[in-house]
């Protein structure tokens, strides 16, 4: 059998408002001008000036808040922070590298170490990013917006076996991304770039590595793994041997494609860059930093199962989701203000069916509905009570999303309510008794299921309002005289 021995180097576009070492702004960031006019981003070289597009003369200066997401980034993976960094270039010539150079780091990284999910990490950089080909009608352009955008690379430690770990990998440093507000880190966006080394060997040695990459999405990250040991498994097992190379994902194909030999290693010629200081990390605020790591979606897993009562499987709706998790804790702490016994269950329910049901179905996210936590709790409050039916909690919803109102006053005002007065319902089961007398016979005669049919034809009456716990006792009652 062979072991495969996969390592993953993850690019990281970060969301600073600016670029890395001039004052164009980001397309990659979420918030601020460049977003928000929405416009920069479509339109090609826009976000340029001459340090960016490398004119002669121009210097760099770094952003200060993109070693500062890196060294958070660090901090929250447990990493080891040096007391001194510095960046590098990095030669190559390539019509995306306006320099002819790439401002990156080589010795001294800004982090090294570090461990997620017991995959160890090897060390953690900043560069910068290039500028985007497009390739139209045989004609080759350059989009400089993306040149110098803040990129942060993660390189882990080849201690990754399958596909899958690979993507459980990806998958929680994407979600540590967000809580730290370092990216967006959207694959499909480009954001996040996963490449992956994947070799196998039947000893403890390295089998010869293979560079994965165009992986735009976790499920190409899973799939280009797999197939890229079982190609290898069959190289080997035909008694060839695996070519070092740069191989590619075709998304169409599900297979992995040769692009480049590595043969001959590539000379980078790294050198200190001149051009800016090295980096004196005391004279950073980590304490600050530190300080600005909040709860890791690890952590929140454990209190979430602990705090609320909830399976492994129920809480990662909320990791991955929250905006809904904060609408979960605000509704559930309403909850317990008024019902301190009540256990979460029914209002996860709830949220995650009904309340998740309409906000998917009008496209809108949690911020956008109309049902404030307060209002959310009481509702449950008058399931729990019993006091309304699963049926009318489910219009209820809808009616309260529409009006903006708490529910006992759409229940006043649409006489919702559920009916458990005995007398009222005692009068229509006497009705439903005589207008079926066949149907009463075959209960009497001991066919003990006809007594949903006459609860049904009860719960008509009312329009699903009777209280059916009420209904099928008076029944029984009833039909046992
Ligand atoms: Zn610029």
């Amino acid at each position: 059998m062979y072991k495969p021995i996969i390592g993953l180097e993850i690019h990281v576009e970060l969301k600073t408002e600016t670029k890395m070492f001039c004052g164009c702004l980001n397309p990659s960031a979420s918030s601020g001008q460049a977003a928000s006019s929405g416009q920069e981003e479509k339109q090609p070289n826009a976000n340029i000036c001459p340090i960016c597009l490398a004119h002669p003369g121009t210097l760099p200066k770094a952003n200060k808040k993109a070693v500062e997401a890196v060294l958070k980034l660090g901090m929250a993976l447990n990493g080891k922070i040096p007391e001194t960094s510095k960046f590098d270039r990095k030669n190559y010539f390539y019509p995306d590298l306006p320099k002819g150079y790439q401002i990156s780091q080589y010795d001294k990284p800004l982090v090294l170490g570090g461990e997620l999910k017991d995959i160890k990490i090897t060390r953690v950089h900043l560069e910068e990013d290039t500028a985007r080909l497009l390739h139209q009608n045989g004609d080759s352009l350059v989009d400089f917006n993306r040149a110098g955008v803040p990129l942060m690379e993660l390189v882990t430690e080849p201690d990754i076996k399958t596909g899958e770990e690979a993507v459980a990998f990806a998958k929680e440093l994407q979600l540590i991304l967000r809580y730290l507000s370092i990216s967006e880190a959207n694959m499909e966006k480009g954001q996040m770039r996963v490449e992956a080394n994947v070799s196998i060997s039947k000893d403890d040695k390295f089998g010869t590595k293979v560079e994965v990459k165009n992986l735009n999405s976790f499920r190409a990250v899973k799939d280009a793994i797999d197939y890229e040991i079982k190609r290898q498994e069959e190289v080997l097992e035909k008694g060839e041997k695996v070519r070092h190379e740069t191989r590619g994902w075709d998304e169409n194909k599900k297979i992995t494609v040769s692009q480049r030999g590595k043969e001959k290693a590539h000379d980078y010629r790294y050198f200190p860059e001149p051009d800016l200081p090295p980096m004196d990390i005391s004279k950073f605020d980590l304490d600050g930093l530190r300080a600005q790591i909040t709860e890791l979606p690890q952590q929140k897993r454990e209190r979430f199962i602990k705090e609320y009562d909830l399976t492994p499987e129920q809480v990662e709706i909320f990791i991955e989701n929250r905006d809904l998790s904060d609408y979960f804790e605000t509704s559930v702490s309403e909850l317990k203000s008024e019902l301190p016994s009540a256990n979460c269950q029914l209002l996860y329910n709830y949220l995650t069916s009904d309340i998740r049901g309409l906000i998917n179905e009008l496209e809108i996210g949690i911020k956008k509905l109309n049902i404030s936590p307060e209002n959310f709790a009481d509702l449950i409050v008058l399931a729990v009570k019993g006091e309304i039916s699963s049926r009318i909690a489910k219009d209820l919803i809808r009616e309260m999303h529409a009006s903006g109102n708490d529910p006992r006053q759409i229940i006043k005002e649409k006489g919702l309510g559920q009916i458990s007065d005995e007398k009222e319902i005692e009068k229509i089961i006497q009705q439903v008794i005589e207008e079926n007398p066949l149907a009463v016979e075959d209960y009497k005669k001991g066919k003990q299921n006809i007594i949903q049919f006459l609860i049904g034809k009860t719960m008509k009456n009312f329009k699903g309002r009777a209280n059916p716990e009420l209904l099928k006792k008076l029944f029984e009652e009833n039909l046992s005289k």
